[in-house]
């Protein structure tokens, strides 16, 4: 019997395929929605829009697509060449003990990774409560006034604990000097900017510190060797001499010596790891700054704050928002956009569920097994150093032979030197754990009891923590699993991440975080490394770092990938020091401008300030191109200075130039470098390729592009991409080759989320890949042309398409009406949607990218509301609604001000709560009302709100 007229097997098998999920709408849907714009497929579509003088001549020369099980079981064989051996290795990271209920309900939900940045402050008040406890942690710990929502890891901390004196002390000098005992990475991390920013660098003995010039200090506290040192002789000579003192802590350890605060510091910084987040060989973790009330204003990195909303109630949000970097431009001072925001809440939960006296029971334990594990040593004739809290250095061994019969147990020791060994203990370590090391060096532990009870602390005497922490009620109330399981869901449902509704926002390209794509970053075997392991141990991470790199290469066109950067900007950063040192190289260090158009995003500027380099602005003409002529006058004018342009492509306001080529040629001509900003890359993979247009380099965003999650604001993977000649200009590995330094503290970067965008190229294949993109302009398109009768689109390139992104220009509607762009991102709260990107890169617009991954279903749903909202704007146009008290200006609106017992405005209750139909069948509730960005910029305060506050609350 013939089955003809059933499909195929063939046939049946495509629909197995990931494209078919991971791309919103389906071949009908693709069909109808080309109509709509008036094309006849997607491929005359694309050459509609994009330039044919870019367009790659070839397919994406990648492998064949492969199923989800597929793809799970490759990478499966890949992480089972990782060795996970037990790591007493420290230098900054530590086991920790992930709790599951943190591990599976924020690590592992959508809920939390695929939330945006809190820009919009009533949807995200559940993932800035989470942050302001970090916030307060931090800064309860560290004994320090003020603390920030995470910064990008401790080396990177420190590098902004630097510039952050310099900006903020009152001595002159130029010389910043760092401790020996400074974690290598930090010093490393430390160093590039330093150089950079042509800062004279210090190292030497903590005596030195006392006694050189400088405008600052930076301390490790406990140190690199795991010694606890007193600093405040050292902090007051500091202070005398106008200099700043920054220290490097463990949050851990703090729980059990005195604060960093109390002895004299000005500036904390350090890394939350330990706080529940997997080593991840390397990242991505939570570093955090705390400082001294005074430097607020010059912090870097996201601060929440607490405000009033519009009924007068306790609402959290993004404090000084003038300090976005989108604002200061070339004034900014650090490039921090994306930070560790989902990592900063993993560590913020730890200290919840654990309290002030579980984490204290945890450090005291750890210190515990570290006081026995060095009285056996001791016994044994060895020569360990004094005062310490979980870190042993032990001298005059003969570290290599030590080190290698480690091994062989499969325990990682660290080597300082060739007669010396460091040995970490952390929340993991076990009695089994003690005694087998003390084993190892031939001491024995007969009776791990009564070798407690017959030791004392190493905890030095003047430096016990006597000041209480965490007393607010937030970390003294979720102790039980129960609880806070409940809490964190309370929190979740307060936020709209990827979960509830499309996040249309405009360069962010908010697109699908599948679940296969997310599962193997929970696996021991990419968790549970650590990122000084030998490589031995890791040639897992190799094959998939390696892949991944030659993936990346062939979607860009460029020769060579470092993926150690921790976000976009970082890449920038890495991309320009590049291009600086390639101009040193051929003795052209005097090559100093980079050219900046003025739609570009605040980071490029602030990433060059960084790089010593001078910004010059160029115009954008009337159609939102960069004005080519401005350029070649700029580029003439400083034709012997000119390091670089720096471009975003397509542009960020959502057109294809046609004239790239031509502005990469006259850079070119005046001997400067073109750095294309790849955050646009979403319209770009598959149909062309920046390496082959002219461009020398480009930083990507696995976050945007390639489906790493956002997680609240972070983590964020910004890989530097280079043609040939920039290659060995790439940022060093940690103690490898290369003239230019590391940009991050670890080797590379968030080394463990880059699983999620090699199962995605992996899955979708070269053409996967090409049709998304082509899907990404289809659904902007299609947005773009239905909204068209309602609202005017800013920009658009050849034949009147625009690119991946549309911006919707809301200026002349409020001339009109008063009711401006950010009255209808308000608005579209009411409706449960996520607004578009609120005045970028043109003030009083809302730039929408809605991505390929968004169905037709979704994108019409935005659509609509969009309508229902334009309808509103012309009812108080026409008088219909009242100019002030209508559902725009008031929006959103909570249950609490529907519900309440009176209702004073001049719309009804109705309109207010249930704008369309579909709302009464599924409804966010807004947890409060707008936000007052004056009053919370008035009155800065960042820590956790007093329980009266809600008291209050609750009795009116
Ligand atoms: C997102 C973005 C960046 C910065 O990336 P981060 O990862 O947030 O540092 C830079 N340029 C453009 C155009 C972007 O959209």
């Amino acid at each position: 019997m013939s089955h003809k007229n059933t499909p195929s097997l063939r046939e049946l098998e495509h629909h197995h395929a990931f494209l078919e999920r991971h791309i919103g709408p389906n071949d009908a849907e693709i069909e109808q929605m080309l109509h709509v714009i008036g094309h006849g497929s997607l491929e005359a579509m694309t050459d509609a829009i994009v330039p044919g003088k870019i367009k790659s001549p070839a397919p994406l020369a990648l492998p064949q697509a492969i199923t989800e099980v597929e793809a799970l079981a490759k990478i499966r064989t890949i992480a089972d060449k990782n060795q996970v051996f037990r790591s007493f290795i420290g230098q900054g990271y530590y086991g920790t003990l992930t709790p599951n209920v943190i591990l599976r309900n924020i690590l592992e939900n959508p809920a939390w990774y695929t939330a945006y940045t809190p820009y919009q402050a009533e949807i995200s008040q559940g993932r800035m409560e989470a942050l302001i406890n970090f916030q307060t942690m931090c800064a309860d710990l560290t004994g320090m006034e003020i603390a920030n929502a995470s910064l990008l890891d401790e080396g990177t901390a420190a590098a902004e604990a630097m510039t952050l004196a310099k900006r903020s002390c009152k001595s002159k000098s130029n010389v910043f000097f760092v401790s020996n005992g400074v974690h290598p990475q930090t010093l490393e991390v430390v160093k590039t900017r330093a150089e950079a920013l042509d800062i004279e660098l210090h190292i030497g003995d903590d005596a030195d510190g006392a006694t050189v010039d400088s405008f600052g200090v930076l301390l490790q506290y406990p140190n690199t060797f795991g010694q606890i040192n007193d600093y405040k002789a050292l902090a007051d000579a500091a202070h005398a001499r106008g200099a700043l003192v920054a220290v490097a802590t463990d949050l851990l350890a703090l729980t059990l010596i005195a604060s960093p605060g109390e002895w004299g510091a000005d500036i904390v910084v350090g890394n939350s790891q330990r706080f529940g987040v997997p080593f991840g060989n390397g990242g991505p973790h939570a570093a955090f700054m705390a400082c001294r009330d005074a430097y607020k204003r010059s912090m870097p990195g996201r601060l929440i704050g607490v405000s009033l909303d519009a009924e007068g109630k306790p609402a959290y949000r993004l404090t000084l928002q003038t300090r976005e970097q989108h604002i200061r431009r070339e004034k900014a001072t650090s490039n921090i956009c994306t930070a560790q925001v989902l990592l900063a809440v993993m560590a913020s939960m730890y200290a919840v569920y654990h309290g002030p006296e579980g984490l204290t029971r945890i450090a005291r334990r750890t210190h515990r097994l570290a006081a026995i594990l060095a009285a056996s040593l001791r016994q044994a004739g060895h020569t360990i150093g004094p005062d310490f809290f979980d870190t042993l250095h032990v001298v005059n061994v003969d570290a290599d032979a030590l080190i290698a019969k480690a091994q062989a147990i499969g325990i990682n020791l660290r080597q300082i030197h060739g007669q010396s060994v460091s040995i970490s203990l952390d929340e993991t370590t076990t009695r089994a754990d003690v005694i087998g090391l003390a084993t190892l060096m031939d001491a024995c532990i007969d009776d791990i009891d009564e070798l407690d009870a017959a030791t004392a602390d190493a905890l030095p005497n003047g430096l016990r923590r006597q000041s209480e922490f965490l007393t607010h009620p937030v970390f003294n109330t979720h102790h039980s699993e129960h609880e806070l399981l409940r809490y964190m869901r309370a929190l979740a449902d307060k936020d709209l991440a990827m979960d509830r509704t499309m996040i249309p926002l405009g360069s962010c390209t908010m697109k699908l975080n599948a679940t296969a794509e997310m599962i193997p970053v929970t696996w021991p075997e990419f968790g549970n490394i650590h990122p000084l392991a030998p490589v031995a141990q890791t040639q897992g991470y190799k094959e998939l770092i390696e892949g991944l790199e030659a993936m990346l290469v062939e979607c860009t066109g460029y020769d060579a990938v470092s993926l150690q950067p921790n976000s976009g900007a970082q890449g920038e950063y890495a991309g320009l020091l590049a291009i600086r040192a390639y101009h040193r190289s051929r003795n052209e260090g005097h090559r100093d401008i980079c050219l900046i158009p003025e739609s570009a995003h605040g980071t490029n500027p602030a990433s060059a300030q960084m790089c010593g380099m001078t910004v010059v602005v160029t115009k954008c003409d009337a159609n939102g191109n960069v004005d080519v002529e401005d350029i070649r006058r700029a580029a003439e004018k400083y034709s012997d200075r000119l390091a670089a342009l720096m471009i975003t492509y397509p542009s960020t306001h959502g057109v294809f130039e046609e004239d790239i080529v031509a502005i990469c040629e006259i850079v070119h001509e005046h001997g400067g470098q073109v750095y294309t900003d790849g955050a646009n890359m979403n319209a770009l993979v598959g149909v062309a390729k920046p390496g082959k247009w002219g461009s020398d380099v480009s930083h990507l965003n696995l976050h945007k592009t390639f489906c790493i999650p956002h997680g609240g604001g972070g983590p964020g993977v910004g890989p530097c991409a280079v043609k040939s000649h920039l290659a060995p200009f790439l940022p060093r590995t940690l103690g490898g080759e290369g003239s230019v330094g590391m940009v991050s503290a670890a080797s590379y970067g968030s080394a463990s989320i880059l699983p999620i965008s090699w199962m995605y190229i992996t899955m979708m294949g070269s053409q996967g890949l090409r049709k998304a993109t082509q899907v990404a302009l289809l659904n902007a398109n299609y947005i773009a042309k239905r909204l068209a009768p309602h609202y005017e689109t800013l920009y658009t390139g050849r034949n009147g398409l625009v690119a991946h992104e549309c911006i919707l220009d809301l200026r002349p509607l409020k001339d009109a009406t008063g009711i401006g762009a950010e009255d209808v991102a308000k608005r579209l709260i009411d409706f449960g949607f996520h607004a578009p990107t609120l005045s970028f890169p043109v003030a009083g617009t809302l730039m929408v990218e809605p991505t390929e991954s968004e169905s037709l279903h979704e994108l019409d749903r935005f659509i609509d509301a969009m309508i229902q909202i334009r309808d509103e704007i012309r009812a108080v146009e026409e008088g219909t609604l009242d100019r002030e008290d209508n559902p725009l200006k008031n929006a959103p609106h909570t249950a609490t001000m529907v519900a309440g017992s009176e209702w004073t405005h001049a719309y009804p209750r109705e309109l207010a709560a249930f704008p369309l139909p579909s709302l009464k069948l599924q409804k966010y509730w807004s947890p409060v009302a707008r936000v007052d960005n004056v009053y919370g910029d008035k009155n800065i305060m960042c820590a956790c709100i007093p329980i009266d506050a809600y008291k209050e609350e609750a009795e009116v």
